[in-house]
């Protein structure tokens, strides 16, 4: 079954995970796998470039959505970055993912270095006819808070439409702490004729240089609750990642219970975060 008609049946929930560090051996995801498995989320996404891994376009996305497949009998949906590739680029690593098994796939622009130049695509609305003509079932990037470049929220939900008119079957969100921020968005999309499901990234914060980094990445905002755990916890690296993990179980539950098509974590190859997830929202009677 496709990955995009789970969402009218249930809340999907999944993981994302990253490939190790290209001078790393891919058998160093094997465990990480493992342990995800056993938690049988509906299906894990594994990133494209990102997370420092070293990995871009000719790295192991692929051979890590065939494992994921293959050797972790769950469904891969494969990052797919356009914005450095030639079309021609496109079409090899479409067939790359073909000849994988690989039938989802999650389209983005990416990022360009300092000073360098678009291909031949500028925006992610531009690849995703590109992956649907292939036969693919195709994901799209959806923010709650805007883009970082983004700075008008009607801009913000303009874009996300254009994804959906170009074909995107459904949507997974950057990360966000305040679930408010999520439920006016989902409104503001619905109103604007978006249709497709949009599951909910959630990333725990695990310490503090990890947290004050991934938000002037990516634009999110700190709300209040975490500043004061940060603050409480500065001392005790410990205490700090359990209470970041615990923020993220309680942000789930809650989405959970409104109602969301799918909760997305962002397990960062860290099968203790993953596990905490599945059990709170097993707990809550989600899945
Ligand atoms: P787009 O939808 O193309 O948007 C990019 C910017 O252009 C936005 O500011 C948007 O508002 C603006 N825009 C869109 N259309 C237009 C238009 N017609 N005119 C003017 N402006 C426009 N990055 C990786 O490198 N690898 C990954 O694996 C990865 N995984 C991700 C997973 C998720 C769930 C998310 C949310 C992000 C991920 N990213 C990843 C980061 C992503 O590549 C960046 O956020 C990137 O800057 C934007 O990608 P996009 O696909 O949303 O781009």
């Amino acid at each position: 079954m496709k990955i995009a008609s789970l969402f009218s049946e249930k809340t999907v929930f999944s993981f994302e995970i990253f490939p190790p560090k290209k001078t790393s051996p891919i058998e160093t995801v094997y465990d990480t796998l493992e342990a995800l498995q056993d938690l049988k989320p509906d299906f894990i996404s594994v990133t494209f470039g990102a997370g420092g891994s070293g990995n871009g376009h000719g790295g192991q996305t692929v051979a890590i959505a065939e494992l994921i497949q293959n050797e972790a009998a769950t469904p891969a949906v494969a990052h797919f970055t356009c914005v450095s590739a030639t079309a021609s680029l496109v079409a090899t690593e479409v067939e790359a993912l073909r000849a994988a098994g690989v039938e989802t796939v999650l389209a983005l622009r990416g990022d360009l270095a300092p000073g360098q130049e678009p291909a031949d695509f500028r925006y992610a609305y531009e690849l995703i006819p590109r992956l649907k003509a292939a036969g693919l079932c195709v994901g799209a990037a959806a923010y709650p808070e805007g883009h970082i470049d983004c700075l008008d929220p009607r801009e913000n939900i303009r874009h996300l439409r254009a994804k959906q008119d170009a074909g995107a079957d459904f949507f997974i969100t950057q990360l966000f702490f305040n679930n408010d921020d999520f439920y006016r968005f989902r409104e503001a999309a619905e109103s604007a004729g978006v249709a497709a499901p949009i599951s909910c990234g959630i990333m725990p914060f695990l310490g503090k240089s990890q947290i004050q980094r991934m938000v002037f990445l990516c634009g999110s905002s700190l709300p209040a609750p975490i500043i004061k755990l940060l603050a409480k916890y500065e001392d005790d690296p410990v205490a700090l990642r359990q209470a970041g993990i615990e923020y993220a179980c309680n942000q789930l539950v809650d989405l959970g219970r409104h109602g969301v098509n799918g909760l997305h974590v962002y397990a960062m190859n860290q099968p203790d975060i993953a596990c905490a997830a599945a059990e709170a929202v097993a707990a809550a009677g989600l899945r």
